[in-house]
């Protein structure tokens, strides 16, 4: 019967300082984080912490395609945290874990 009920496939991402990552994320998985628009009207012009892309520390441009990470919203260019998310599940700037099942569209 059920012998496991609290058994979960949903393991916590806490090591921080984990260096031998499994690896990333398939493209297939990668595509379905939304993809927007960068915008400069963005809600708040003050933070300047989340104007410039970790990956590659260029400012983000209006028009440029971005993708908000669904966790931590953290943003960074399509290209960029696309070949970072091939290699590491994980967001570049705070690591936290990228867990695409939760995203429901
Ligand atoms: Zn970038
Ligand atoms: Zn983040």
């Amino acid at each position: 019967m059920q012998m496991s009920l609290l058994s979960t496939p949903f393991i916590d991402n806490n090591d921080l300082f984990e260096t031998g990552s499994t690896g990333g994320m398939s493209r297939e998985m990668i595509n379905r984080i939304p993809k927007t628009r960068f915008s400069d009207a963005s809600n708040c012009d003050q933070d300047t912490e989340n104007s410039c892309c970790s990956v590659c520390l260029q400012d983000f441009r209006a028009q440029h395609f971005v993708r908000a990470l669904p966790h931590c919203q953290h943003i960074f260019h399509v290209q960029c945290i696309d070949s970072w998310l091939l290699r590491h599940a994980s967001c570049p700037l705070c690591r936290a874990g990228v867990h695409i099942d939760h995203i429901h569209m």
